[in-house]
């Protein structure tokens, strides 16, 4: 398939609080949009999850490996996610790279990573994924095996604090359906890219 005409990359931010559906909606549009999108591998502290891969699905640091990139600055942003638990970040190294490529780095990221990377690219193009509805988010969180009744009241506290910031996002995609989501998505990704060549 050929791809648009594009000259250089965009940063792309997803967010949406946990059981909305979100890493299906990203992995999607990975597969669906045209534009030259990469993943942007994080680090975190968290211990890999069975069938999760160090440098594919994360870079799976230790604590002081973890503080020792934060002091050198590697990190565009980096917080601690869900009360207070485990270390995220994004790595400088991935975003410049895919930029430098011409690419489009994706990073999925909670709400304060993704403010803070607001802050520093104010042109990234920024979606919060909202869940179909209250209920719906409930039903995931709850259908997640892992989870027991305390973290699923956790997880839902933080959705709802993550979603009271949706509005600083550029775009708000509902996913009630994620072929529908994933549609809308590409869509103005495209009319984007479009808008960015005819600037140029
Ligand atoms: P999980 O442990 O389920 O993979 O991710 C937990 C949460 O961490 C998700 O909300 C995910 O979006 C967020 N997250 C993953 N990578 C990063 C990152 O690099 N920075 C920030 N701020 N959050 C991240």
């Amino acid at each position: 398939m050929t791809q648009p005409q594009v000259e250089s990359g965009k940063l792309v931010v997803f967010s949406g609080p946990s059981g909305a559906g979100k890493t299906t909606v990203v992995r999607g549009v990975l597969q669906q949009c045209r534009l030259p999108l990469v993943l942007s591998i994080s680090a975190t502290t968290r211990p890999p999850r069975p069938a999760e891969r160090d440098g594919v699905d994360y870079h799976f640091l230790s604590e002081q490996q973890f503080h020792t990139r934060r002091r050198r600055g590697e990190f565009l942003e980096c917080f601690r996610v869900f009360d207070g638990g485990h270390w995220y970040g994004t790595l400088k190294s991935e975003v410049d790279a895919a930029l430098a490529a011409g690419k489009w780095p994706v990073l999925e990221i909670d709400v304060q990573g993704a403010l803070a990377v607001m802050e520093r690219h104010p042109d990234a193009l920024t979606f919060f994924i909202q869940p179909g509805s209250a209920k719906e988010l409930e039903r995931r969180l709850r259908g997640r095996a892992t989870e027991d009744e305390d973290a699923v009241r956790r997880r839902l506290a933080c959705a709802r604090d993550e979603i009271a910031l949706a509005d600083r996002y550029r775009f708000q995609i509902t996913n009630d359906r994620v072929d529908h989501a994933v549609d809308q998505i590409c869509h103005i990704l495209n009319q984007e890219a479009e808008k960015h060549t005819y600037a140029r």
